[in-house]
């Protein structure tokens, strides 16, 4: 496991002395398969494997499935919904937090399990959100000041745990920034 998600900073050395460098750890926890997960988060990944069956995905044939669990043990589940006007199409990360914030407003998230089945090529690896879920994940742990532990997984093959998922996007761009100062 990598050390935590830390800002390391140093003084450039040489050709730049007012400058500073920086780099951001992000800390993963690495198990070798589903079986090797603590029972409560194998429940959740377990949900989001049987959420693949409810994905539609005509075009990209790329299955994915989510479960979220809630502060008060609710699991809720998604997949992804495309759509022939190929931006229209959704995430299933974004619909399942779509999900719970309509069916459980007010609850906080605790973990959200993402795995996957591709028809057309390998589902032995873990895949992470993309750039837009990110984003939206990252506004759910601000929004209740806690953060949503990631357990991201393929089919088959490693699972990695990330504590926050914020984690995966430095530098995010927040509400904060919106505030008058
Ligand atoms: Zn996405």
């Amino acid at each position: 496991m990598v050390s935590a998600g830390v800002v390391c900073s140093r003084k450039s050395d040489n050709l730049f002395p007012r400058m500073k460098q920086t780099s951001i750890h992000i800390p993963v926890q690495i198990y070798p398969d589903f079986h090797a997960l603590e029972i409560q988060d194998a429940v959740l990944y377990e949900s989001a494997r049987n959420a693949t069956a409810a994905a539609y995905a005509p075009y990209s044939r790329f299955r994915v499935g989510v479960a979220i669990r809630l502060e008060n043990g609710q699991i809720i589940t998604g997949s992804n919904q495309e759509n022939a006007s190929f931006p229209a199409g959704i995430c299933a990360e974004r619909v399942t937090l779509s999900a719970a914030s309509a069916v459980s407003p007010g609850i906080a998230i605790t973990d959200m399990a993402l795995t996957y089945i591709n028809d057309t090529g390998d589902s032995n690896h873990p895949i992470s959100p993309c750039g837009i879920c990110r984003q939206t994940l990252s506004e759910y742990e601000q929004r209740f000041g806690r953060s949503i532990r990631l357990i991201l997984g393929g089919f088959t093959g490693e699972i990695y745990i990330i504590s926050r998922a914020t984690d995966l996007l430095p530098f995010a761009f927040s509400s904060r920034e919106l505030r008058p100062h």
